[in-house]
């Protein structure tokens, strides 16, 4: 076996080696915005990025902080290292247990139809069904995504949003009518994404959205108003 991240040899069944668990340890063993998730100085406070804009996502966690896990979330997202998933799927069961995150059922952020078979499979798809096999619930498709957005990088959260505008749709309401959704997506960054879906589930009547995602950026790295 070797080391998922340093690729050093190790001598037992876990995905990382020793020095490597201690870096990309699960944030909610550390200080965190108790709303989003995200890794923050202090314990139980809000953090700048969600107090004032993430109103429709009622609660995020996510396993990881991207500042440690960018290599892996990107081997696994464009180099098609399907595997990283369940060592990410494992950790975001973890979170979801420990942090006592209940929910009816799970879904996940689609890419369009288009993306999707230039890709060959959507990452956020392979989470979802990874963590329902270790957490028992069921994986429901209930968004499509209908409009292809151009690249989110570099924009300000106000170009993201309506970057996002029309690209969702609720295709199951029955499913998602007063129920609790765990949404699955792969890195939070400003959150524009999560919030658009997380728009679309409540106006088809789901009581609430919990955002679960394999790694978040902290605070301090997300910019623009
Ligand atoms: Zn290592
Ligand atoms: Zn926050």
């Amino acid at each position: 076996m070797r080391c998922i991240n340093c690729r050093q040899e190790i001598f037992s069944e876990e995905y990382l080696c020793a020095d490597c668990q201690k870096e990309i340890s699960l944030i909610i063993d550390g200080n965190y915005c108790a709303h989003c998730g995200r890794v923050t100085k202090a314990k139980e406070t809000y953090c700048l990025t969600c107090k004032n804009f993430m109103v429709e996502t009622d609660l995020c966690r996510s396993a990881f902080d991207y500042t440690k896990t960018a290599k892996l979330i990107k081997k696994l997202k464009y180099d098609g290292a399907k595997w990283l998933a369940e060592f990410f799927a494992k950790n975001m069961a973890k979170v979801y247990i420990k942090e006592e995150l209940f929910a009816d059922f799970i879904t996940f952020v689609p890419m369009t139809e288009k993306k999707q078979k230039k890709r060959k499979f959507n990452q956020t798809e392979l989470l979802a069904n990874s963590i329902s096999t270790i957490i028992n619930l069921p994986v429901v498709t209930v968004i499509e995504k209908i409009k292809e957005t151009p690249a989110q990088a570099g924009l300000k959260r106000k170009d993201r949003l309506e970057n996002l505008t029309g690209a969702f749709k609720v295709i199951d309401k029955q499913a998602v009518l007063g129920k609790t959704v765990l949404l699955i997506d792969d890195v939070l960054t400003t959150g524009a994404t999560a919030e658009s879906v997380a728009k679309k589930l409540k106006k088809s009547g789901a009581k609430k959205v919990i955002l679960l995602t394999a790694c978040s950026a902290p605070d301090i790295y997300v910019k623009g108003e």
